[in-house]
């Protein structure tokens, strides 16, 4: 084993385990992830893009792959980001979320105890999903790490278990265990299954001659949109900060879905979008979150976390990307 810093990451082959990833390999860290299934896609593109990282066979529903998994990396950083993280699938597969999502981070948490690993700093991934959404008619101030919890989906059900049983195990067991409640952060690793990236997606295939039309669900729903690659940074200096505690990651702006399509649209040279856009029920949700609002006053300040990447410059940012991705195919 090397004298470097050994982090293990879940969820590394997702939006937000490319990222981190990236920083971990910048900083110097040995970096292992987790990768599931027998025959994972993900897994040729992730080794081509990070090669010096070692990807361990696990689960994060089978406890003893994972105790197996972090007693060969035996880390001094975890980073949970696994997760079922998409609201809407949530819905349609409520057990398999509150599995995989909830209990998961319980069979983490012991995978670690089991192997005398109690030291080790781990980072859990909660959300503002925990949270509800604010009132579009009294929406009120931002969420910050007092405010109260009140999921909407199941996916924010699980979260909020994950959530409490990672503050459990930091008060009972006295484990270093942060949880970062991050509110959405998008990028151009994000998946296409996300609004955003389907909007950056679907605009560049518009703009390009190869798609007609959009099809979304509600466009008022606002949210407080970062870039993920500012996101992971403050992941990591919850970990490098001397006491476990729950930190807010948000931009501290809120912006509804139309407004996402204006700047998407318009970057293409497309001032109304209206022709190319159709809404169809398939994409409501049986309860939606309005406006999620986030105040990252506290992160600031402790931690010295500032976001880089503004509203607009994350729509164009992501435009770009597809755009250049849809030119070479
Ligand atoms: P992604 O959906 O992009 O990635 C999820 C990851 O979880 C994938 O690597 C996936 O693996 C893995 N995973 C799914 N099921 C399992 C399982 N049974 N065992 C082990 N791993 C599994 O999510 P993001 O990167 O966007 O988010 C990272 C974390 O942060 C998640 O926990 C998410 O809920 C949370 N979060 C995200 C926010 C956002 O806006 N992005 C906001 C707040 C919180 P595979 O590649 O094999 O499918
Ligand atoms: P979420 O905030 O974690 O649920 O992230 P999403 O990107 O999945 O959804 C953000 C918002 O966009 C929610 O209010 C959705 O209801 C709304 N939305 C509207 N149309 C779509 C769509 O076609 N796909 C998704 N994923 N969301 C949509």
């Amino acid at each position: 084993m090397s004298d470097s810093k050994r982090a293990f990451v879940t969820g590394i082959t997702g939006q937000d385990g490319g990222h981190l990833a990236e920083l971990l390999v910048g900083k110097g860290y040995e970096v292992f992830g987790l990768i599931r299934g027998q025959r994972n896609a993900r897994r040729e593109a992730f080794t081509r893009e990070f090669p010096g990282v070692t990807l361990l066979e696990a689960d994060l529903t089978d406890h003893t792959s994972l105790a197996r998994a972090i007693d060969t990396a035996r880390p001094h950083e975890i980073y949970n980001l696994g997760a079922i993280s998409h609201v809407g699938y949530s819905f349609r597969n409520p057990t398999l979320t509150m599995e995989v999502t909830g209990k998961g981070v319980l069979n983490l948490l012991e995978a670690v105890r089991s192997v005398g690993l109690d030291e080790a700093r781990i980072y859990q991934a909660s959300t503002s999903e925990m949270f509800g959404g604010l009132d579009y008619n009294r929406p009120g101030a931002g969420y910050n790490e007092d405010s109260i919890f009140h999921p909407r989906s199941p996916y924010g059900v699980a979260k909020l278990y994950a959530h409490w049983i990672a503050k459990n195990y930091r008060e009972s067991y006295d484990m270093f265990v942060s949880c970062g409640i991050l509110f959405n952060h998008e990028g151009e690793r994000r998946g296409l299954e996300f609004v955003t990236r389907k909007i950056s997606d679907a605009v560049a295939r518009i703009s390009l001659g190869k798609q007609d039309t959009l099809v979304l669900g509600d466009l008022w729903p606002k949210r407080d949109w970062g870039y993920a690659g500012d996101y992971v940074e403050g992941m990591w200096s919850m970990l490098q900060h001397d006491v476990a505690d729950d930190f807010v990651l948000a931009s501290g702006e809120t912006h509804s879905i139309e407004e996402f399509l204006d700047h998407a649209f318009a970057r293409v040279g497309i001032a109304d979008w209206a022709p190319y856009v159709r809404q169809d029920p398939q994409f409501l949700r049986p309860a939606e979150v309005d406006i999620l609002l986030g105040d990252p006053a506290k992160a600031e300040l402790v931690l010295g976390w500032k976001r880089a990447v503004d509203f607009k410059g994350l729509v164009h940012r992501m435009v770009d990307h597809d755009l250049a991705l849809q030119r070479e195919i």
